[in-house]
């Protein structure tokens, strides 16, 4: 089982090499199965000897498996801290074997060298306040695993008070050992393995969610977080409204400059969205040059505020590889939610806002909410905003 988790993790690296608790969760079930195949195949006279040999492979077992659990929740393992425990746990079954205690001495140390280790990585684990599911089951294991290291040779020491050397391996604590050990390593494995697993979905979902171009988030999740957000707006009755921003004559930028630039001026763009929105808005990129935003808490006066806002952000961006004297312009659809409108129905409203901004001459920004206003009101809209038809 120690074997299969130490290629699973080590495999699960090569896919990402940037996730090194992977390859130290790898690396640690690697010596925790040497020490196992070395504890269970080498000569039974060996005795006392074979703790000692044992101990430096379970030791980088504890050092291995406590790093990637650190660095998986982003904390720096303590190696040095780590490794000082292990050669000190080694000097004094060294010490002890040579002025002759009993097998229990080397028992009690390799035990507790491990233990110390674990006590520490699951303080700090537990510090970091990560609390999901797999979490909860990651610390449930930690402990348990932990508190073996400690409950197990006292446990084990009570039914067997005299362990020959020669007979470790027929021992009662080594059946003990054996069988808490490795049903404990399973569950502990598998808890790594569900972490691993998290995280890999999280990184993909991450990766799905987001426009790499724009850095704003991409269409589904935009529509996603938008459909959360609009119904806890009727529950909370709060007003939001959307507005679609779209990239005037987008193809004669790709025409003139290329498609390089035309990528400059998408991501400018975004990036200037995200800067101008406040964190309870929601942007994303829903089409090639077409950008959305549900903007939450708003009336019809400071949606269209914001559009202005953005429409005047959009014509200081400097694209980088465009000449400096051709600005950016861009046309605005804005569009304050009916009571509880559907996402489709806001959409379609803001979008016809935008196709009125854009056949009205660009560059500015067209109200949907304003229509009937405008109808009755023939009063001229202010400069650069129109108001939708
Ligand atoms: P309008 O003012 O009416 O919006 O005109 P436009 O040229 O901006 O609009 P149109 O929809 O005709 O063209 C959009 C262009 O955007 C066409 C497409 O090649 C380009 N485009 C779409 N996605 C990308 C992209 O990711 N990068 C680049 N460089 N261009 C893109
Ligand atoms: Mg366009
Ligand atoms: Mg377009």
């Amino acid at each position: 089982m120690a074997l299969i988790f130490a290629v699973t993790f080590c495999v699960i690296w090569q896919r990402d090499r940037t996730r090194t608790s992977n390859l130290a969760l790898g690396l640690g079930w690697l010596m925790l199965s040497c020490a196992m195949l070395i504890s269970q195949l080498s000569p039974a006279h060996l005795g006392r000897v074979l703790v000692a040999i044992t101990h430096v492979p379970y030791t980088l077992a504890a050092v291995g498996l406590c790093s990637g659990i650190l660095l998986r929740v982003g904390v720096t393992p303590p190696i040095r801290a780590f490794l000082g425990i292990g050669v000190a746990g080694l000097l004094t079954m060294m010490l002890t074997q040579s002025i002759g205690e009993s097998i229990k001495a080397d028992l009690l140390i390799t035990n507790i060298t491990s233990g110390v280790m674990m006590v520490m990585t699951t303080q700090s684990f537990a510090q970091t306040g990560k609390r999901d599911g797999i979490e909860r089951f990651m610390l449930v294991t930690l402990i348990l695993v932990t508190a073996q290291f400690f409950i197990r040779p006292v446990l084990a020491f009570m039914f067997d008070d005299t362990i020959a050397a020669e007979q470790y391996r027929e021992s009662a604590y080594y059946m003990t050992l054996a069988w808490l050990f490795g049903f404990g390593s399973v569950l502990f494995g598998l808890a790594q393995l569900a972490a691993s697993v998290k995280d890999q979905i999280n990184a993909l979902h991450r990766r799905n969610a987001t426009d790499d171009l724009s850095g704003l988030l991409a269409r589904g999740e935009f529509e996603v977080q938008v459909a959360e957000a609009l119904s806890r707006a009727t529950s909370k009755g709060v007003s939001v409204s959307l507005i679609i921003g779209d990239i005037d004559h987008f193809k004669k930028i790709n025409d003139i400059w290329g498609h390089q630039v035309g990528d400059h001026a998408i991501a400018g763009f975004g990036a200037m969205i995200g800067r101008t929105i406040r964190a309870c808005d929601i942007a994303g990129r829903v089409g090639g040059e077409e950008f959305c935003v549900l903007v939450w808490d708003v009336d019809e006066g400071n949606s269209m505020g914001l559009a202005e806002r953005l429409r005047k952000n959009a014509n200081l961006l400097e694209i980088e590889g465009g000449s400096l004297d051709v600005r950016l312009t861009a046309s605005f659809g804005v569009a304050l939610r009916d009571g509880d409108e559907s996402y489709r129905s806001l959409f379609a409203r803001a979008d016809k806002a935008l196709y009125e901004a854009k056949s009205g001459g660009r560059d500015r920004v067209a109200s949907s909410a304003s229509a009937v206003e405008a109808h009755q009101d023939a009063s001229p809209a202010p400069t650069g905003t129109q108001h939708a038809a």
